[in-house]
């Protein structure tokens, strides 16, 4: 281990380690001497290493410091094959590519991409895919943890696989540290692992090494020391992530499904997006399925995201149904594959992925439902906003109230500035509750409506009508006199009076109550629209409780409206 790199992180690892510095050192010059070995001493290298490990771990991977010493070791050797690593791919990660897919039967769009492997350069390649298959059904029943019936076939297999057959003999490996792990046989993990490493190197290169070494990480329970995970997992995707291989999917993968806590959400999502983009064939089914769920879920929290949250969950679904294909698949495979006793093992596991799948279901559905019932809400408080928003009302197409608060302060100000005299008039249609009541709700909203076209045809452009309230409405005229102002208010009084409101054929009677004030000259400090306001609400109530349909100016020497005598 001569090339020491830049990126060499080991500084980061050593400091999650408790073990002391000897040891440490120690571990370290074993890994260097295994590395610059020869290979016929490398044997002997590779016992070194398991010998100490095994006696600081009392040879059971349940220890405590096994976790410690696997990652040193992991880190020794990730520093080198990192460093070393040439951009060339061998063709080998292709088929281990096929290994993240077990089992591959006759229906899977993978049978023929591993045929073709099985066949290359092999020597009967009938004979390959015969005993593939049967590795495949150890694979299995390692994976539903049906070790007894596991041992016996291993013991079976080992003899027809030579280590020459570097794709069987991985195959074969890979189920048997399952069994040795089980069977706690710490040197024999250890050995494995090592030896796995080290063939992949001289055989296929340094990217074959490296995803031996992840499949190690990823067969250590870090539990409390997930952070150990993430450190190592990082150094490799900092190192590889322009690749688009198996190695870095599956890095990316592990950091993607690692605790909340430790990968944050935007990080996730991060992943999440440089995953999908992957060949196809790399991820299997539920990766898929986790993948695109996960971004559903994310998006559905941000309102703009909405499509995509919904784009993703319709990805998710129909990765979901693939995984009850592969679920199928497996079991018919493992009928075919195993004997009755087997079989009879398998059923449980088979029954819980069944369960499992059931769950996702039901957890697809509830998080779909959901999700698109908070994006309607948002949507409709959305709107509920920009309505508040708009300015204009939306039955009468009048200046609303916001608008009136909002704006017409500075217009008085303004017009105060230039001694532009001013009135405040307040419309307010008679009985207007009985329109409703007599004759419905959309005749009271057609009088609304008529009443505003009428007063927007009477007033020029300049002055301003807003629809206060239901059926009132206030208009502000700027630049005239209070006694100009109530001739036209007058006018407009007898003009609704004699207007012809008819609603479905049917005629209505409508009159209007107006209260006025007017300052001729509205001076700088009193700008306060609320006093107009009230001082013509004042006016309109004298109108009403003197009889309605007429016009009253409020008085502003007495603070008390007098009666405007229609003439
Ligand atoms: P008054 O002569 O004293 O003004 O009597 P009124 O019935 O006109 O007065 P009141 O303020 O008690 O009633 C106003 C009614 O206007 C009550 C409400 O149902 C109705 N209203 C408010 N907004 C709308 C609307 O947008 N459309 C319709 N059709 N009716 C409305
Ligand atoms: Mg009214
Ligand atoms: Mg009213």
């Amino acid at each position: 281990m001569t090339a020491k790199s830049e990126h060499d992180h080991s500084f980061e690892i050593a400091g999650f380690i408790s073990l002391d510095t000897d040891l440490k050192l120690k571990l370290k010059y074993l890994v260097q001497a295994l590395l610059d070995s020869a290979e016929a001493e490398r044997w002997q290298r590779m016992e070194d290493i398991v010998q100490m490990v095994s006696e600081a771990c009392e040879n059971s991977w349940k220890h405590p410091l096994y976790k410690e010493y696997a990652a040193l070791l992991i880190d020794y050797l990730l520093s080198y094959f990192l460093e070393v690593r040439s951009s060339h791919e061998s063709t080998f990660i292709q088929f281990l590519n096929l290994l993240n897919h077990l089992p591959i039967t006759i229906e899977s769009p993978l049978y023929k991409p591993l045929v073709q492997a099985m066949t290359e350069n092999a020597v009967d390649p009938q004979q390959n895919m015969t005993i593939f298959d049967r590795l495949q059904a150890l694979y299995l029943l390692t994976e539903i943890k049906d070790f007894a019936n596991a041992r016996l076939m291993y013991q079976e297999m080992e003899p027809m696989v030579p280590k020459e057959n570097l794709k069987l003999w991985v195959v074969l490996q890979i189920s048997r540290i399952r069994l040795l792990k089980h069977e706690d046989n710490l040197p024999e993990v250890l050995r494995l692992h090592l030896q796995s490493i080290m063939e992949a190197w001289t055989t296929e290169g340094c990217e074959c090494s490296i995803n031996f070494i992840l499949r190690w990480i990823l067969s250590i329970n870090w539990q409390k020391q997930l952070i150990i995970k993430k450190t190592l997992l990082m150094r490799i995707y900092e190192r590889i992530c322009e690749t688009k291989n198996l190695i870095c999917a599956m890095v990316i993968y592990e950091l993607f499904s690692l605790e909340d806590r430790l990968v944050p959400y935007p990080e996730k999502i991060s992943y999440q997006k440089r995953l999908i983009k992957f060949p196809g064939s790399i991820l299997n089914v539920q990766q898929l399925h986790n993948l695109y769920f996960f971004a559903g879920y994310y998006f559905c929290g941000v309102l703009s995201h909405f499509k995509d949250s919904i784009q993703n969950y319709q990805y998710s679904n129909y990765f979901l149904h693939k995984s009850w294909d592969r679920l199928i698949h497996m079991s018919q495979f493992l009928r075919l594959h195993l004997n009755a006793d087997a079989y009879y093992h398998a059923m449980p596991y088979l029954d819980a992925r069944i369960q499992d799948l059931s769950n996702q279901v039901s957890l697809q559905n509830n998080t779909y439902v959901e999700s698109l019932q908070a994006n309607f809400d948002k949507i409709e408080e959305l709107y509920q906003k920009v309505g508040e928003l708009s300015l204009t009302d939306s039955l009468t197409g009048l200046r609303n109230r916001r608008f009136f608060y909002d704006n017409l302060q500075q217009m008085i100000v303004l017009a105060a500035r230039h001694r532009v005299p001013i009135c405040f008039c307040i419309v307010d249609i008679d009985f207007f509750k009985l329109v409703n009541d007599n004759f419905g709700h959309l005749a009271g909203d057609y009088v609304l409506k008529e009443l505003s076209q009428m007063l927007s045809q009477e007033f020029r452009k300049s002055d301003v009508i807003v629809r206060y309230g239901g059926e009132e409405f206030l208009i502000i005229l700027f630049d005239i006199d209070t006694d100009s102002c109530l001739n036209m208010m007058e006018i407009f009084r007898q003009k609704v009076e004699r207007h012809t409101f008819e609603f479905r054929s049917k005629l209505m009677a409508i009159t209007i109550s107006i209260g006025i004030t007017g300052e001729s000259q509205i001076d700088h400090q009193c700008g306060d629209l609320s006093q107009f306001v009230s001082q013509a609400d004042k006016a309109l109530y004298i109108a009403k409780s003197k009889g309605r349909n007429q016009v009253v100016l409020f008085d502003p020497d007495l603070n008390n409206p007098n009666l405007h005598e229609p003439t």
